[in-house]
């Protein structure tokens, strides 16, 4: 049975802390290691005076830098594979662990690959517009994957299965049915083979659309409990967030795109790089794009955190038990080591969920304001 109303587990807090300084630290190192292997590409490339002209060496290219940064980022990567093993929470073995990396990279070669041969064709016939294309392009991509991942990409790391727990996989259907959409079934997701971290989503659009929840999940929260997990999803269904993220996406696409062109343009005139539409300025183009979308990284994680607050209220206005929410919220802190309190200048720039005492709070100012209004309520009938 498990415990309908748990609490805040202080030691987790703690280790949670620890845990999250030390991703971060592991996470800037990442970032300079890829600036730093960019750059030294780029110096590289433009000493010899390497030109990259037609498709076959584009991708040879690509895929080498690709296929080399793999290779130079692995320390660290294991770094964090064994750090999250360390806190109990990654239960993979590193066989398993090794083949996701390979299968990572292998993406990244046929679906990276594909969109750096499009924006040198793209640059080759539109000089001058090639990033808007491309823009476009990858707002196509964008809205294909999202619904192929559920039944393409996920399934290549993870085990589906249909939910077999009858009673809860009803009432998951009855929120559905509440939020007025339709979904193609309810799956379990086998995480627990790889992690202890709980999770739930509703994944994919149109025929792909499913509730996808975790077996850590189910195996852990009170049905009230992934109910509100649930209707926490269905809150960014309601609100049509999925389009609007990718709306917003799309603009600082462009943006990014055209701030990098411009950029390539200047320091090619400057002879500092071969200009496009020669791919031997490849580093240097995906270092202004890695920079570049970094610049707007706490804009979209601004527009993410006001969009789960928006889903967080819809879960505790429609869930059966609405402090279930807390519930959920708390289990998830514990379970996933989440810091409840981060530094506020991390959730400003790096988070794109509300901390979870925020989203705790939401939920007691909710409480409090219902209560008002039944108390305003009865003063007036009575
Ligand atoms: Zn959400």
């Amino acid at each position: 049975m498990i415990d309908p109303d748990p609490v805040l587990d202080p030691e987790r807090q703690r280790l949670a802390k620890r845990y999250a300084r030390q991703k971060r630290a592991l996470a800037l190192g990442s970032g300079f290691l890829l600036l730093a292997y960019l750059v030294a590409w780029q110096i590289a490339l433009s000493a010899a005076h390497a030109h990259v002209l037609n498709a076959l060496a584009i991708f040879g290219l690509f895929a080498l830098m690709a296929v080399l940064f793999e290779v130079v980022e692995l320390p660290n990567s294991w770094l964090g594979y064994q750090l999250s093993r360390g806190y109990g929470l990654s239960t993979q073995s590193p066989g398993s662990w090794f083949a996701d990396q390979l299968k990572g990279l292998g993406l990244l070669l046929v679906l990276g690959g594909a969109l750096v041969e499009l924006t040198y064709l793209a640059a080759r016939l539109q000089p001058q517009w090639w990033w808007l294309i491309m823009a476009g392009v990858i707002l196509l991509f964008t809205v294909l994957l999202a619904n192929l991942a559920p039944v393409l990409i996920a399934p290549l790391f993870f085990k589906f299965t249909p939910l077999d727990d009858e009673e809860l996989s009803r009432r998951l259907l009855a929120l559905v049915a509440k939020a007025g959409t339709r979904v193609r079934g309810v799956f379990t997701m086998h995480l627990s083979e790889k992690t202890t971290a709980a999770n739930a989503a509703l994944m994919g659009w149109g025929n792909t659309r499913r509730i996808v929840v975790g077996d850590t999940l189910t195996g852990s929260f009170t049905h009230d409990e992934a109910e509100a997990v649930l209707a926490h999803e269905l809150g960014h269904h309601v609100h049509h967030d999925v389009w609007r993220a990718i709306a917003l996406q799309s603009v600082i696409t462009i943006a990014a795109l055209g701030l990098a062109a411009a950029c390539m343009a200047w320091i090619g005139a400057a002879g500092w790089v071969a200009p496009l539409p020669d791919a031997a300025g490849m580093p240097a183009l995906g270092l202004l794009l890695v920079l570049w979308t970094a610049v707007f990284g706490p804009i979209s994680n601004w527009a993410s955190r006001v969009a789960e607050r928006r889903a967080d209220e819809y879960a505790i206005r429609t869930a059966t038990r609405p402090r279930a929410f807390v519930g959920s919220m708390i289990r998830l802190a514990n379970q996933n080591l989440a810091e409840v309190d981060p530094p506020r200048w991390v959730e400003l720039l790096l988070y794109d969920h509300p901390a979870i005492q925020r989203r705790i709070r939401l939920f007691e100012q909710l409480q409090a304001e219902s209560q008002g209004a039944r108390r305003e309520s009865q003063g007036a009938s009575r």
